[in-house]
């Protein structure tokens, strides 16, 4: 297996290895780009409350109304992601894998920290979305814009891992930052 193919792999895991890692912390988000000419894949995780500012099943009318508007939002990939145009990119897949689907019990809650003075059924519930675009020219693909984190402020920090034909990459953005600069 070639370490493109594993890392893309990888990937589809951001969740579980955050978990791994216990990250689950409200302000911060995590974004993983894999470029593969000619995929690009990016997957978003966050804990919920950076989205919504709530992380419980939406209880009310106006709760339920803020969690139908982010899901439509997050299929809304020009106000998350913006490719350069050179790249001729077009985006070739949409996964969200959202909490409260089904009965209560399949929503993806966890603890974070267990044995806190917060082990009071708080639970915390993240959120992770990918998109696989497929970029004709990926050597113009020398930034991302992110206006995901103008829409979103609550994310004041992106934790971002990039694994590019150049290499693997870590890089963090903080609130206001939109461009990210691709190795
Ligand atoms: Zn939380």
């Amino acid at each position: 297996m070639s370490v493109w193919l594993f890392a893309l792999l990888a990937l589809f895991w951001p969740f579980s290895l955050s978990m791994a890692a216990g990250v689950h912390q409200h302000g911060v988000a995590q974004l993983d780009m894999v470029v593969e000419p000619p995929l690009v894949a990016i997957g978003l995780s966050s804990p919920l409350a950076n989205l919504i500012g709530f992380e419980h099943r939406p209880a009310n009318a106006a709760e339920q109304q803020a969690w139908h508007q982010l899901q439509s939002d997050l299929r809304q990939v020009s106000q998350l992601f913006a490719l350069p145009t050179d790249a001729d990119c077009s985006l070739s897949q949409v996964n969200l894998h959202l909490p409260f689907a089904g009965t209560p019990a399949a929503s993806h809650e966890h603890h974070h920290d267990e044995h806190s003075k917060h082990q009071d059924a708080h639970a915390h519930t993240d959120l992770m979305a990918e998109y696989q675009f497929l970029c004709a020219n990926t050597d113009a693909l020398r930034h991302l814009e992110l206006p995901l984190l103008q829409r979103f402020p609550a994310i004041e920090q992106l934790q971002i891992q990039l694994i590019t034909p150049s290499g693997q990459h870590s890089r963090t953005l903080h609130a206001g930052e939109t461009r990210l600069s691709l190795p």
